[in-house]
């Protein structure tokens, strides 16, 4: 198999040493195969068909159990409520850890298809189904988000910074009630929290480039009113941005260059 690498073109063939590429050219060979892609797609549409929403996805569990047996590979379920942890190969090191989203979203499919969600208001609109199948099926991938923006064959990715993190806080505010034909004898909370929420997303739509990541800090106080700010640490554990490291970078490309045929990156 000729690749084409950071370095220019080389031939697999001349370079197999330890039957590694031999094992790669199996494997890549494997996945091509239709009866493999069938059942890929037959999986992610099932998926897609019956989502559940986060912590709930005991029918998902199930189907996804279903499929590990059936080709002889060992799990733990549930975990973390839900979660499966399931391992392949002889426990000797180095191991390597990949993970998929299981969850979907509080969203109706408005799209008529013969595979439409069939569970109300609930859908795979993230793409987490494809992301069940690609571990399925896994490669050398550490962490990926499907993302339909980029053309079929693109892998996007970049050192440093990457993904948004996720975190969640609750603002109390507290005003003065009065007579509305003497509004300068009140505090009125509704324009303070009206002007808050304008300010925080002046900062993050107007003051901060897309690809970098903030943090926001808020005012105690707001137009005469005081404010206290809860970040729900303890309810709702806040998720850090993915930073890519520069060297796990640089891997991934080579074995994203090294596997995928027209490859762009
Ligand atoms: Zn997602």
């Amino acid at each position: 198999m000729t690749v084409a690498t950071d370095d220019g073109i080389r031939d697999d063939d001349a370079a197999a040493g330890d039957g590694q590429d031999d094992r790669r050219a199996v494997l890549l060979d494997s996945a091509k195969e239709p009866e493999f892609l069938d059942w890929l797609k037959r999986v992610r549409r099932k998926i897609h068909e019956y989502p559940e929403l986060a912590f709930q996805e005991h029918e998902t569990g199930r189907l996804i159990i279903s499929e590990l047996k059936s080709i002889g590979i060992d799990y733990s379920w549930p975990v973390a409520k839900t979660r499966i942890v399931a391992s392949v190969g002889s426990a000797v090191e180095p191991w390597f850890g990949l993970r998929a989203d299981m969850d979907a979203l509080p969203i109706q499919e408005m799209v008529e298809w013969e595979h439409k969600s069939k569970n109300k208001r609930k859908m795979h609109a993230c793409g987490h189904d494809v992301h069940r199948v690609q571990l399925i099926m896994s490669n050398p991938y550490s962490a990926l988000h499907v993302a339909p923006e980029l053309p079929t064959g693109t892998i996007g990715s970049r050192p440093g910074p990457m993904l948004a993190g996720s975190a969640r806080f609750q603002v109390k505010i507290q005003g003065k009630s009065g007579d509305a034909a003497q509004p300068h004898t009140t505090t009125d909370p509704v324009l303070a929290a009206s002007f808050s929420i304008l300010a925080l997303q002046q900062l993050v739509s107007r003051e901060t480039n897309p690809l970098e990541s903030r943090v926001i800090e808020t005012q105690a106080t707001v137009h005469r009113c005081t404010a206290t700010v809860d970040f729900l640490e303890e309810k709702m554990r806040a998720y850090p941005a993915t930073v890519n490291d520069e060297s796990m970078y640089e891997h991934v490309k080579k074995s994203a260059n090294l596997c995928l045929e027209n490859l762009r990156y």
